[in-house]
């Protein structure tokens, strides 16, 4: 007991020292941390069921984003993503283009051009909907071949993800690795290398094994009637085998050690500073397959790294750090439970979905700047709040 009062008492000192003084202030630095499906059910998971308090308890600044796409209140990822990442509310199904399929301009694109170094750390594809609206430009996000070779145009210094396919399985039978490296990309395909690097300029693509934890049991991949199958909904739903356990991987922490890791390349040389989107992707596919215990156990990780950025905007408090989701997924609450002999028992996630809704999610918003992000905002308020920051020194 002693210890989680410590804990929390630091906790309260880390976050007061760095959030609560400059959050009117211009920020350099802009990390945008996306939690896909992660809506106000499972943040709640996470609140209720941690023994200490969370990084996300002490946010200076809290609000709410409302997800809708162009016509649709419930938004898909290729949507939702080009929402947070352009400021255009689209069709679903397209992915950074607006209604009329022309070519949006991402928050990612505008930190570039203000000299800005940039950087994408997933837990799913590289070529997956939410990073890809930061950089292509397509109207089915299956054309993940084609956000491969828009990938390769997209000038990040640092990307680390999954999806090797799109990159050298192709119709065109171009090996997209070799246009990386003729760009001047090193390019890893293991987790080892990734960690052990002092490249200034690489791309991680990396085995599904090697960026997600597999279950000990595999379980069934949900998704709305009607609806297809997606990626994070088969990779929540996977159980781990042999090869995965004598790989050399880490996927509970991979998340939290790539963002560090692509920290490490944006901070060198980077006078301007940085802009980098991170998204914790398989929070949706927890919410798709109705997986209470699996969501629990990823909000966990999540907050993990959560706790590691908060740590980076104390010590960088030029640097303005947003949480938020594309939408909510599963329709999640938290069921009744009655506690036994006055002890808490294990929280129980329920679910009236296995689609995603349009339920407003939280925006959690750290360091300088932070304060733009207060109330109730659309999806699309958020990259133009960014922009107008960092327009401004
Ligand atoms: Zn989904």
């Amino acid at each position: 007991m002693k210890k989680i009062s410590l804990l929390m008492a630091s906790l309260a000192i880390l976050v007061a020292s760095c959030c609560n003084n400059n959050t009117n202030n211009y920020p350099k630095n802009v990390i945008y941390l996306i939690g896909d499906g992660m809506g106000f059910g499972a943040v709640s998971s996470l609140l209720l069921s941690q023994d200490s308090t969370t990084v996300f308890e002490f946010a200076p600044v809290i609000g709410f984003n409302e997800t809708c796409s162009a016509k649709n209140y419930v938004t898909d990822s290729p949507a939702g993503g080009t929402a947070l990442a352009t400021g255009t509310r689209t069709n679903n199904g397209y992915l950074g283009v607006d209604p009329n399929g022309e070519q949006l301009t991402s928050i990612l694109k505008k930190a570039q051009a203000l000299g800005k170094k940039s950087g994408i750390v997933v837990n799913t594809t590289l070529t997956e909907a939410t990073p890809g609206a930061f950089y292509a430009g397509v109207k089915k996000r299956s054309e993940s071949y084609r956000i491969a070779e828009q990938f390769c145009e997209s000038g990040v210094d640092v990307a680390i993800g999954a999806g090797l396919s799109a990159f050298i399985n192709r119709p065109d039978s171009v090996d997209m690795t070799e246009v990386l490296i003729n760009k001047g990309y090193n390019v890893y395909l293991d987790w080892k290398s990734v960690l052990k690097t002092d490249s200034k300029k690489f791309v991680g693509i990396l085995s599904m094994s090697d960026v997600h934890r597999r279950n000990s049991t595999s379980k069934t991949a949900g998704a709305a009637d009607g609806a297809e199958v997606c990626l994070a909904a088969k990779l929540a739903a996977q159980s781990a085998n042999d090869s995965d356990t004598t790989r050399f991987s880490e996927p509970t922490v991979y998340l939290q050690k790539a963002t560090a890791k692509a920290l490490e390349v944006l901070e060198h040389d980077s006078p301007d500073g940085f802009f980098l989107m991170i998204e914790s992707a398989i929070i949706d596919g927890y919410g798709h397959n109705n997986d209470s215990e699996g969501m629990i156990i990823e909000m966990k990780e999540f907050d993990q790294t959560l706790k590691m950025l908060v740590k980076y905007v104390e010590n960088n408090p030029n640097t303005l750090l947003v949480v938020t989701a594309d939408h909510e997924t599963g329709g999640t609450g938290v069921s009744y439970k009655h506690y036994e002999n006055g002890e808490k028992v294990p929280v129980q996630l329920s679910f009236s979905t296995k689609g995603h809704t349009g339920t407003v999610v939280p925006i959690f918003a750290y360091g300088a700047g932070a304060q733009e992000f207060a109330g109730i905002m659309k999806n699309t308020d958020i990259p133009v709040k960014i922009e107008k920051l960092i327009n401004r020194k």
